[in-house]
């Protein structure tokens, strides 16, 4: 995969899908149900799934993974 120069780094990290990452910091009672302390939203979509619209369920049910 080729990307542009990176005149700018972006903020975020980068999806095993090749979308922007943000992190989304998840509030105490969260945290202890989901035992993470962030999720992670794409940054185009604000959608923690890479892609909801596809036709396979399978890609569907992808969510963000740092690469
Ligand atoms: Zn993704």
């Amino acid at each position: 995969m080729s990307r542009a120069p990176a005149s700018h780094p972006p903020p975020g990290r980068e999806c095993v899908c090749g979308g922007e990452l943000k992190q989304i910091p998840l509030p105490a009672d969260i945290i202890a149900l989901a035992g993470q302390r962030y999720i992670l939203i794409h940054v185009e979509t604000a959608d923690t799934r890479c892609y909801p619209d596809s036709d396979s369920p399978g890609e569907r049910a992808a969510t963000a993974e740092p690469l």
